[in-house]
Formats: C-alpha cells, sequence, structure tokens
C-alpha cells in the first residue's frame, strides 16, 4: 500500500468532488486522517459515513457478554441524552434543574438503599460520578481522611493506613490503594470460595484500619459478599471500624429481588455504598454514584466550595465538567420503571441467568455463580470433569467468537490464578430467544472443538 502522497494523481483529479457520493469523493479514496490534522475540511456526510465505516470493526455490543455495562435504553431516554449532552452539570447556576434532578436521584438511592432518618429527613448525602470507580476513589479518600483526622486528635501515629478487601476485588480497588498511598490488606479466595471470608476480613482489623470493602456482587462471579456477617462480627467485637459497600452491580439489583437482604445503611458500620448507574441502573456509560451514611462520614476538607460560577457550590469530585445528560437520564429510568419495573426486568434476567445455569450444568460444566437471585444475573462458569475436554476455555471463547459471542475467558483472583473461568452477563437485551441461540453455539462450540481433538488423536495414530 503506498501512501496518500503516492495515490495516483491522475484518480485523485476525476474524482467528485461535489461530494454528495460519499464513495465517489476523494475522501473515500484516500486514507484516513490518523496522524495529523487534515489541512481542509470534509463535508459531514463524508466525514459521519467514513467514522460510522471504521467502527463497524467493533464487536457488536449486545453480543458483549463479557460487560456488566447498559446496552439497551429506550428511544425516550436517548433523546434525552442528546438533547442534554450539551449542559455541563458543574454549571449550578446555569442548570438549576439539572442539579436538582441530580438530588432528586440521589434521594431516591438514599431511600432505596434505608438512609437513616432524622426528623424525617433522610441524613445520607452523595454525589454522582462518572462511574464506580470514582465513586470508590472518592469512599477511599474519605475514609482515609476521617481516619487521619482521628488518628491526629488522639496524637497518635497516622502515617500507614490499611484497607481490607478480598482478592476478587474490582481492579479500581487496588487503584484506589496505590494512589492513595494505602496498604492493601487481602483477604484471599480459594478454590471452592469466591467471596470475602468474614472472620478472616475481621481477623485482619488493626489500629490502621481505615474501612472494609465489602462487593455486592463480584466481578468474578456475581456473589454478594457477606456484608451483614462482617458488620455483625464488629459490632461483637465493639469495633466501629467502617464498611464500605462496592454495590456497583448490586445496587440496583438486590434491593429489587432479594428485599430482604440486609447489605447497604441498615446495618450500622456501613458508611458509604457505590453503585454504576450504567450496569443495572440502566443507562448508557458513564454513571455512577456514591453516597454516605451521613455528612459526618465525608470530612469537610475533601469539600471544595466552588463560587465562580455565580453561586455557591459544594464539590466533592475527582473531574471537573461532565455531562448532565446521564443524570437526566438515569431520572428517566428511576421514574419511568419505578419498584415494579426494575423488579420485573430483574425478575426476568434472574430467570435466564437461572435457566442458562442449567443448560451448561447439562452440559457437564462446573457453575461457579449462584442461581435463584443469591447473587447477580450472572452466570460463571468452567470445563468440568465429565466433559474430558482436552482444550481449555480460551479454546471455547475463540469459537464462540466465531459466531459473533464476546464470552471472555480468565483466570480467577489473585490466589486461584491456575483456575479459567468463563462469565456471561446477563443484561436487559439479552432475552430468553438470545440465550437459546447462545446454548446452541456453545454446544456446536463443544462438539467442533471435540471434533478437532479427535482428528488431532487419530492424526498422531497414524
Ligand atoms: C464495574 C465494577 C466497578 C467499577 O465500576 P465502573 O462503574 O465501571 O467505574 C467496581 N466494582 C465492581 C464490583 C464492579 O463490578
Amino acid at each position: 500500500m503506498g501512501s496518500i502522497e503516492q495515490f495516483p494523481k491522475q484518480f485523485l483529479s476525476q474524482v467528485n468532488s461535489d461530494c454528495s457520493n460519499v464513495y465517489g469523493s476523494e475522501f473515500a479514496a484516500r486514507q484516513r486522517p490518523i496522524q495529523k490534522l487534515p489541512d481542509r475540511e470534509m463535508p459531514r456526510n463524508v466525514a459521519y459515513q467514513l467514522i460510522k465505516d471504521d467502527l463497524v470493526l467493533d464487536g457488536q455490543p449486545m453480543l458483549n457478554l463479557a460487560s456488566f455495562v447498559t446496552t439497551y435504553m429506550e428511544d425516550e431516554a436517548l433523546k434525552l441524552l442528546a438533547e442534554s449532552s450539551n449542559k455541563n452539570i458543574i454549571d449550578h447556576e446555569e442548570y438549576p434543574k439539572s442539579v436538582e434532578i441530580e438530588t432528586r436521584c440521589l434521594n431516591i438511592l438514599s431511600d432505596l438503599f434505608h438512609s437513616p432518618v432524622s426528623n424525617d429527613i433522610p441524613t445520607a448525602i452523595g454525589t454522582s460520578c462518572i462511574g464506580s470507580s470514582e465513586a470508590i476513589m472518592l469512599a477511599v479518600l474519605a475514609m482515609k481522611k476521617r481516619w487521619q483526622d482521628n488518628r491526629k486528635a488522639e496524637g497518635k501515629d497516622s502515617s500507614s493506613p490499611n484497607i481490607i478487601m478480598s482478592s476478587g476485588v474490582q481492579v479500581c480497588w487496588e487503584k484506589a490503594a496505590r494512589y492513595f498511598d494505602i496498604e492493601e490488606k487481602l483477604v484471599p479466595c480459594s478454590e471452592t470460595r469466591y467471596v470475602i471470608d468474614p472472620i478472616q476480613a475481621v481477623d485482619l482489623v488493626d489500629e490502621n484500619t481505615i474501612g472494609i470493602c465489602a462487593i455486592l456482587g463480584t466481578t468474578y462471579t456475581g456473589q454478594y459478599e457477606d456484608v451483614k456477617a462482617i458488620n455483625d462480627l464488629l459490632v461483637f467485637k465493639g469495633l466501629d471500624t467502617p464498611i464500605h459497600v462496592d454495590a456497583a452491580s448490586g445496587g440496583f439489583v438486590a434491593p429489587f429481588i432479594k428485599p430482604n437482604l440486609e447489605w447497604d445503611f441498615q446495618l450500622s458500620n456501613v458508611v458509604s455504598i457505590n453503585v454504576s448507574g450504567h450496569k443495572y441502573g440502566l443507562v448508557y456509560p458513564g454513571i455512577g454514584w456514591a453516597l454516605w451514611r451521613s455528612p459526618s462520614y465525608l470530612p469537610k476538607d475533601l469539600i471544595f466550595n466552588i463560587n465562580y460560577l455565580g453561586a455557591d457550590q459544594l464539590n466533592f469530585s475527582l473531574n471537573f465538567s461532565k455531562p448532565a445528560s446521564h443524570i437526566i437520564a438515569q431520572y428517566y429510568q428511576l421514574i419511568r420503571l419505578g419498584r415494579s419495573g426494575y423488579t420485573s426486568i430483574m425478575q426476568n434476567l434472574t430467570s435466564t441467568a437461572d435457566y442458562l445455569s442449567c443448560q451448561l450444568r447439562e452440559m457437564g460444566f462446573i457453575l461457579m455463580s449462584d442461581s435463584n437471585g443469591a447473587g447477580l444475573p450472572v452466570v460463571a462458569f468452567r470445563l468440568g470433569p465429565t466433559q474430558n475436554a482436552f482444550f481449555d476455555e480460551w479454546a471455547l471463547a475463540r469459537k464462540l467468537r466465531e459466531k459473533g459471542w464476546i464470552v471472555p475467558a480468565y483466570t480467577m483472583a489473585a490466589d486461584c490464578q491456575t483456575m479459567g473461568m468463563m462469565r456471561v452477563v446477563v443484561r436487559t437485551d439479552f432475552s430468553m430467544a438470545r440465550c437459546e441461540s447462545l446454548v446452541r453455539d456453545v454446544q456446536a462450540a463443544l462438539g467442533a472443538l471435540a471434533q478437532i481433538e479427535l482428528l488431532n488423536i487419530q492424526r498422531y495414530h497414524a
């Protein structure tokens, strides 16, 4: 392939210059600008079509069963998203209604997560974020600062904070610990337990512990960690160690599927919670939420008062500007669906996940996730001994990819890294019909891989 300069000039001079015909234009005949800002402009229809054509080579979001992130929204929500994406939510003075809508979302979430109430008013406060990762960074900072303030007030050393968490945490926890100089005290997973062991976790608490992270729906298997057991053990031992619940996915599932599960502000030591609006909150990326039990858990010097945008406003975030659009789309989902809407969607997802689990178990896979709504609608599995497979999970993932499915193979958390596994995240648009197609394609892929194996064996013996 020659460069643009080497492109035969005689052809370039012949191409259509009015550009109503995209593929007859000189732009379609050239390579895309990839290194330098082009000297000349191009017509909007051409730019649109060329970029759209590039993006065709991305995977199909709907077939990406690896991701927790929302891939379907109703047209009305999309309209609101588009209509409000030119509003910068940081401009409180200019967009007071958007800010009010953010507060409404936070009020609804505080109520959903059983905020304590004082004089009929929920005490919880919070903020929108770009996702759970930002929310977790903020929560970790708040725990660290509060611990340091308490230590300093007691005249004690505050130079070596630590945080307790499962080795199965999402990567943003390791990031938070490293960015903010906090020692990670990891509770190992085992070959048979993929969630935190509450006893081991509480045993690790010392005077330098800023908090314990408990995950409501781990990224590996979708299982809920036992927040109540951790809380009860702390209370039993008379410890006031804070618990942060990473409810990135579970925060929008458990309240509807397991309303009696105690994991949120109902538990006395739970000081903060994060949830991703763009996972089971059913909004496109990126939106997340951070909530604190009451203002006393959010040290004052982390909150900045910005007054140069026209009015005094409080801000606790890592970034400054961001669109109001996702907050508005979140509010749309909350009022459009209500409790009954979220419940019916989460119930459907749970039964689809249960169905898929049954089918995979029948094919001989070992299931690593919970069913019946005991965890997220996530199906985690690995090859089982009865399958007598000489191929691994990665080979199966590649085979499924041929049909367009993105089902990742990966290794279990740090302590069980020899264990290969696969995971299907059941999202809103993964209907029963699509699930049936996947089941058939998994069966076919297993058959095809076994066939290749057989041929290899025959060839070896020939
Ligand atoms: C997805 C996820 C995160 C990170 O959340 P983002 O919203 O993608 O930033 C953190 N923790 C858990 C348990 C997750 O599933």
